[in-house]
């Protein structure tokens, strides 16, 4: 047996490696970005308007005042998108709109609203500078500056960069295919009708749905009996196609645990079984050629710390993140926190709402067993107790790492 720590240096270890590919902007929402990006022109492109207004050469209006006003001949007008070239000579403006660069000559803008029309004649009658109301080119970005930097997430605001820069691809690092097989021959459908000795198949769903927040639509979710031909059969088959693969129950000691064995005939090399942890002490992982494959206990709060504990943190190794884990935050406990002298425990547990600078509190909450889920569907998180060794004492307002579940929006790597 060994201890979660090594467990998790081997997952790091045997992750499936990423795969980059050049995906379409509207398929990069949640992806990593797999190279630094540059601009390819500067920004602004070319110096523009920044408002609705005239251009005009400020010399021609330098010192004008409201006692000493100056006419300027009002000679077109420059939309955004214009291409037209206009040349502004002395004694002219020109209507102008944000965006419409600006034409030759001209080295300032009035703002439409500071503007007085007569006929088709400006008055201006305050001084102006060179440069006013004028976006200059380059002046946010230089051409050939770092946009984005390899690793990040592709959040809305970057992709938005990406489209002001033209790209139309950018290289992505993959999703992994990920095949979701529970055993269990108590297992039923939920929708269908439950006879004698049935439970509802839970795991599935909890997994897939874990899945599916992570941005991974798995490509294969099936549910077999505890046969182990059909298991082994089936091991083969969906390992073909995938990266991944996550076996849900039956690699227990149990005589009908048939998942072990049906692996060790399918040719996955084992790469540990059981760690030091409650719940999920059987878990296992394994691999064959490039392929990984998970193997989590049954009991559904067993899945779910397993799941958040160990393979969110590969797949998302898989994905490109720098920081594939779950996140670790020191709290204070309040309540008392009863450590196994041998195995690290994952306590659910619910963050109290911070009241000040000091370290947020965690609360244990009730019905811990590996079995139960109603207090996952309260708590935001695990409690990781390590294992006290042969002193065990009670602690009261202990400092402890709690690792927050619940992600509504990755967390940024950079
Ligand atoms: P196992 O790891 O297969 O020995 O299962 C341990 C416990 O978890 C047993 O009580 C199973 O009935 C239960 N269990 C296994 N698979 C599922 C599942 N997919 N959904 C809900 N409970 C399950
Ligand atoms: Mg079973």
């Amino acid at each position: 047996m060994i201890s979660p720590a090594e467990a998790m240096v081997l997952i790091r270890r045997h992750a499936v490696k990423p795969k980059i590919k050049i995906a379409r902007l509207g398929e990069c929402l949640g992806a990593v970005l797999a190279a630094d990006i540059r601009a390819p022109f500067p920004m602004p492109v070319a110096d523009n308007s920044a408002m609705d207004g005239f251009v005009i050469r400020s010399k021609d209006a330098g010192l004008a005042s409201v006692k000493n006003s100056v006419r300027l001949k009002i000679i077109g007008t420059l939309k955004a998108g214009d291409s037209k070239q206009v040349h502004l000579v002395s004694g002219t403006a020109c209507r102008i709109m944000t965006g419409a660069f600006m034409p030759q000559g001209g080295d300032c803008v009035i703002a439409k609203e500071d503007a007085v029309i007569v006929g088709n004649h400006l008055i201006v009658k305050h001084s102006v500078c060179e440069g006013q109301h004028i976006r200059r080119r380059g002046e946010e970005t230089r051409k050939g500056q770092k946009l984005l930097t390899q690793g990040v997430i592709l959040h809305p605001a970057r992709i938005g960069i990406l489209a002001t820069f033209g790209y139309a691809r950018v290289p992505v690092y993959c999703k992994p295919k990920v095949a979701v097989l529970a055993t269990g021959s108590e297992l039923v459908t939920p929708g269908k009708k439950l006879s004698r000795g049935k439970i509802y198949d839970s795991n599935s769903w909890m997994v897939c749905a874990a899945l599916e927040r992570m941005g991974i639509d798995p490509s294969r979710v099936l549910t077999l009996r505890d046969d182990r031909g059909k298991v082994k059969k089936a091991i083969l088959d969906v390992l073909r196609e995938s990266d991944y693969l996550l076996l849900l129950g039956g690699v227990s000691v149990g005589d009908y645990d048939v998942v072990k064995d049906a692996l060790k005939q399918s040719g996955v090399k084992t790469i540990f079984w059981k760690v030091s942890q409650k719940p999920g002490k059987p878990l296992f992982l394994g691999r064959k050629y490039k392929k990984v494959v998970f193997g989590l206990p049954g009991n559904p709060a067993a899945v779910f710390t397993c799941f958040y504990e160990y393979v969110y943190p590969a797949l998302r190794q898989t994905m490109g993140f720098v920081r594939p884990g779950l996140e670790e935050e020191t709290v204070k406990v309040s309540g008392r926190v009863l450590p196994d002298s041998k195995r690290c425990l994952f306590l659910k547990a619910k963050m109290e709402v911070r009241s000040s600078w000091r370290l947020p509190k965690a609360r244990i909450l009730s019905h811990q067993g590996s079995h139960m889920l109603s207090s996952l569907a309260e708590a935001d998180g695990f409690l990781k107790v390590p294992a006290s060794g042969n002193s065990a004492p009670n602690k009261k307002g202990f400092q402890m790492d709690f690792l927050p579940y619940e992600v509504d929006g990755e967390k940024d790597v950079k």
